[in-house]
């Protein structure tokens, strides 16, 4: 269905749990996070709920993410479940990677189209001092798995200044032997991300320039997401901008999202949403769901003022939201 703005709103990303195997500087706390409690969380029925009026509704794209998404353990049977409702057509997932190489079959099989995998730093040292937990290992054990199965495989990377920011090239230089797309995302100034300066699109992409003659402008991904593209010369996989802070997309967004403790949220800058397990929780009707949804679609912001001071202003973390 469209918004109020007739942008088309076909994708839903679920946060399916605040809990994290990592904690990532920029993302949590080291110590002393806080984490909701099990029975405040969506079941997976209820999830499912949600799933189907939103089909009805005309989402189309799921995308599982959390906290870390693999660390909860009914993850292959909810995949299952979003992929019998009538009018899904792709289930996604974002993760760290660090259990992905175990899970990945059953997740194919439970119909998994492609992965997002979490990555900024391809050196041992920085990804451990970045992630406080990481092993790069089972990640890029985790990569080579999914590209043996066939499954798409799209790097997100936050570049932070003067951390991982002398890395850009090497993560270039992945695009150019391995069917990867490598995205850098400009850091949030949301929750623990604003105690760090990330490194612009635009900064990014003049160095690219500087350093690479011949490079293709392939501009925006063709499933409608938020990145523009280019491609070096006989580069087998592209390299991505997702530019919220120097360069919002609001006007393309297709997306809601649900919060694991069943908060649907409009857009990830501002606080406010409907609290769709309370409304579940009281007994509603499938039919009163739908029309909350859409409701909430309908009344979408025009767009996100991150840069802005404002009242309601999302003061949760990442790991909370579903980034
Ligand atoms: N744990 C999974 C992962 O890391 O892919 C899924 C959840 S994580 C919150 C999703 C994405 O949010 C990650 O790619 C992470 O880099 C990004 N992220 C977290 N905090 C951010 C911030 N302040 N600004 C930009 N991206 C952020
Ligand atoms: Fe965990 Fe993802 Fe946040 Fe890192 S970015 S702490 S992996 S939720």
């Amino acid at each position: 269905m469209k918004d109020k703005y007739g942008r088309e709103i076909d994708y839903l990303r679920i946060s399916i749990t605040d809990r994290c195997n990592l904690r990532c500087i920029y993302c949590m706390e080291e110590e002393g996070n806080t984490f909701f409690q099990e029975e405040d969380k969506l079941t997976k029925e209820e999830i499912l709920k949600i799933v189907s009026a939103s089909a009805k509704l005309g989402v189309k794209k799921i995308r599982l993410t959390g906290g870390e998404p693999l660390v909860r353990k009914d993850i292959v049977e909810l995949m299952e479940g979003i992929n019998d409702i009538k009018g899904i057509e792709g289930i996604y997932l974002t993760t760290n990677g660090i259990l992905l190489e175990e899970k990945v079959e059953a997740l194919k099989k439970a119909g998994l189209k492609g992965v997002n995998i979490s990555l900024d730093s391809l050196k041992e040292e920085m990804f451990q001092s970045l992630t406080r937990l990481g092993i790069l290992k089972k990640v890029l054990s985790a990569i080579d798995k999914c590209l043996e199965l066939g499954i798409k495989v799209k790097l997100n990377t936050v570049m932070i200044k003067d951390k991982n920011d002398n890395e850009i090239l090497d993560f270039v230089n992945l695009t150019r032997s391995k069917n990867i797309d490598v995205r850098f995302i400009e850091l949030m100034p949301i929750g623990v991300g604003s105690k760090f300066k990330g490194i612009s699109n635009e900064d990014i992409l003049s160095l690219i320039k500087s350093n690479y003659g011949d490079l293709e402008e392939i501009r925006r991904d063709k499933d409608g997401g938020p990145a523009s593209y280019i491609r070096l010369k006989n580069g087998k996989g592209k390299i991505g901008f997702i530019s919220a802070i120097s360069n919002c997309f609001c006007e393309d967004c297709n997306r809601i999202r649900l919060t694991s403790e069943g908060f649907l949220k409009q857009c990830l800058h501002f606080n406010y949403g409907i609290d769709l397990k309370k409304i579940l929780r009281n007994g509603a009707s499938e039919e009163e769901i739908l029309n909350v949804i859409k409701n909430n679609i309908y009344n979408k912001p025009e767009k996100h003022l991150f840069m802005k001071k404002s009242e309601d202003k999302e003061l949760k973390f990442m790991n909370q939201i579903g980034g």
